[in-house]
C-alpha cells in the first residue's frame, strides 16, 4: 500500500496499463474546468489554497517534470530526481501571466508528451529507478504518481467549482 493521506488513493493499486488512460481522463476534466465561461478561475478560495489556474499550471509542470525525470532515469542508473519546487514556482509568480486558454493548451501538450513517453516504456524500463525525495522509486511508480497528482488535484479543482 502506498496511500496518499490527503485523498486516499493507493498508488500500488494502479497498474502500468492504467496510467495513460487515467492521466488522459483526468486531464480532459481539467480542460473542462478551464473552458470559457467558468468564473473566478484565478481566485484563491482561502489564503494558502491555490486557485484553479494555479492547480492546473501545477499539473502541467508535474507532467513535464515527470517526463524529464523518466528520460534521465532511462539513461542514468538511479539518478536523484531534481526537485520541482512547487510552492516556489507559485510564489515567484511563474504562473501569474498565464490565462486559462494558455494553460489549457499547455496541459494538452504536456499530457501528450508525458503519455507518449510513458507509452514506449518496456517492462525493463518500468523497473528502472530514480530517487524521489530520498526514496528509490521505479518508473512504474512515477506513472502511478502522475495519476495520483492528476486525480488528487482534480478533486482540489472540483471543490472550487
Ligand atoms: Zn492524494
Amino acid at each position: 500500500m502506498d496511500v496518499c493521506e490527503g485523498c486516499g488513493l493507493d498508488r500500488d493499486a494502479i497498474t502500468a496499463d492504467e496510467v495513460i488512460p487515467r492521466v488522459r481522463a483526468g486531464l480532459s476534466r481539467f480542460l473542462g474546468a478551464l473552458a470559457p465561461g467558468t468564473p473566478d478561475l484565478a481566485r484563491r478560495p482561502a489564503p494558502g489554497v491555490w486557485s484553479v489556474l494555479e492547480y492546473s499550471a501545477h499539473i502541467r509542470d508535474v507532467l513535464l517534470n515527470q517526463r524529464e525525470g523518466i528520460i534521465v532515469a532511462l539513461v542514468e542508473d538511479g539518478p536523484v530526481k531534481q526537485k520541482m519546487y512547487r510552492e516556489q514556482r507559485v510564489d515567484l509568480g511563474m504562473y501569474a501571466l498565464e490565462t486559462a486558454a494558455e494553460i489549457s493548451q499547455s496541459i494538452e501538450v504536456a499530457g501528450r508528451l508525458f503519455t507518449n513517453t510513458f507509452a514506449v516504456l518496456s517492462p525493463e524500463h518500468l523497473a528502472r529507478t530514480a530517487v524521489y525525495a530520498g526514496q528509490p522509486r521505479t518508473l512504474r511508480w512515477v506513472g502511478t504518481q502522475a495519476v495520483h497528482e492528476v486525480e488528487h488535484h482534480l478533486a482540489d479543482v472540483r471543490a472550487q467549482l
